[in-house]
């Protein structure tokens, strides 16, 4: 018999045959447009920190200030004695900033998703997802029991035949009762003999840095009488009036049920939240496992959050994002792309192969360049990409020494 190691050991080579294996890369320096890896400088074009938070002094006073008010740690979860100042203060100010009766946060971006999908729904329900959503959504919707439809990408169409699919289903199945399940209890709510169905997207594609017809989409579930969640990881502090989110910018974050996001991208911080109605909040307190039964977040992660919300809400906000989109402006200019009507920090160059995107990636590494090769699992198989981030950190040089050393790389993107 193989032992154990020996078992992972042949996993690992497949993976590796397969030119899919992942490795850590150490980096030695704080967050930023340039980092210290492996006793090189290089100039970063991987990170989420759009707004140049995470190392900002301001953010970073304000996590020390949450270490000494508050401690290290929370010591228990949000439901014994963990529900700090600090946690209740965001909140609040994440109601404030959303514009939405209540908000509440969780300790990443991926215990909201798996926590908010498997409260709301169970195994009477359906869950639709845009294509390309995030892996955290995935596995929520698969743990949560529900029934599940994926429709094409930012395909209104489609989600339309699956909401019309939902609705028959639903008329069939009539005023059935659950199946009573003799397994050990959950904390679900009992069942309605009522079939819900939710429509998930993410506002701003992770991977692809393409935008939701968010518009399309509330019409058509209002139309069907779903529920619509919308994940804005990589919009909350860059887009509308507020900075809200994709949403805001298309005018419809009054007709989300769910509204999610990460307080670790834009907003340079750590945790997630769910904003919303009071009853949603509610609810969730009570229903959400992800919420209930892990340790409250550091009262320093919800004091960072808090500040970066103020921060982008604040005239430099906006200065940070306009430069943001100047820079997303010189670098399409750059490459020949004519700006979408929504601009974007994520640019996918797309190369298919995942050896040959991991060997582009290591072309631009010997130039100092940071770019990740972006593979299987994370997005499907043959489709690796580079996968480009800019942000308000960045120099207008550093956006021009970027497409030198794309064009030097042999990856059709020669311009
Ligand atoms: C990053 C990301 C998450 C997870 O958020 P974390 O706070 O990093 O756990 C969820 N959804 C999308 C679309 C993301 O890109």
């Amino acid at each position: 018999m193989l032992s154990f190691d020996a078992v992972l050991r042949q996993r690992l080579d497949a993976i590796r045959g397969r030119g899919l294996l992942r490795e850590l890369r150490r980096v030695d320096s704080p967050q930023g447009p340039r980092i210290q890896a492996g006793g090189q400088t290089l100039l970063n074009f991987s990170s989420n920190d759009y707004l140049g938070l995470a190392n900002d002094p301001w953010l970073k006073e304000a996590a020390i200030s949450g270490v000494e008010k508050f401690g290290a740690g929370a010591g228990a979860s949000r439901l014994i004695c963990g529900s700090l100042t600090p946690h209740h203060e965001l909140e609040e100010a994440l109601a404030g900033f959303k514009g939405t009766e209540a908000a509440l946060s969780f300790s990443s971006g991926y215990a909201t998703a798996v926590g908010a999908i498997c409260a709301l729904l169970g195994r009477d329900d359906i869950i639709i997802l845009d294509k390309l959503v995030h892996a955290c959504i995935v596995d929520a919707a698969r743990l949560s029991g529900a029934k599940i439809r994926v429709f094409a990408h930012n395909d209104l169409d489609d989600l339309e035949a699956k909401l019309k699919w939902a609705n028959r289903r639903d008329e069939q199945c009539g005023s059935r009762t659950s199946t009573t399940l003799a397994s050990k209890p959950r904390i679900t709510r009992p069942s309605e003999g009522k079939q819900r169905t939710l429509v998930v997207t993410e506002s701003i594609f992770s991977m692809d840095g393409d935008t939701a017809p968010l518009r399309g989409m509330v019409a058509l579930k209002e139309k069907y009488g779903a529920w619509l969640m919308v994940d804005e990881a990589h919009a909350t502090g860059l887009y509308g009036k507020h900075r809200r989110g994709l949403a805001e910018e298309l005018g419809v974050s009054g007709q989300i049920e769910i509204q999610m996001g990460t307080l670790g991208k834009a907003l340079g911080a750590s945790g997630g939240y769910i904003s919303g109605s009071r009853a949603l909040i509610d609810f969730l307190v009570n229903c959400a496992r992800s919420f209930i039964f892990s340790t409250a977040p550091v009262p320093a992660a919800a004091v960072a959050a808090r500040a970066a919300i103020e921060f982008v809400q604040s005239a430099e906000g906006e200065i940070r994002r306009k430069t943001l989109w100047t820079r997303v402006g010189q670098f399409q200019s750059a490459i020949g792309h004519r700006p979408p009507p929504i601009p974007g920090a994520i640019f996918p160059i797309l190369i298919g192969d995942e050896a040959r995107a991991v060997e582009a990636a290591a072309e631009l590494r010997e130039q100092n360049i940071f770019v990740p090769a972006i593979r299987y699992p994370t997005v499907a198989r043959g489709q690796a990409r580079l996968r480009v981030t800019l942000t308000a950190a960045h120099s207008s040089e550093d956006i021009s020494r970027l497409v030198r050393a794309l064009n030097s790389v042999d990856i059709g993107f020669r311009r």
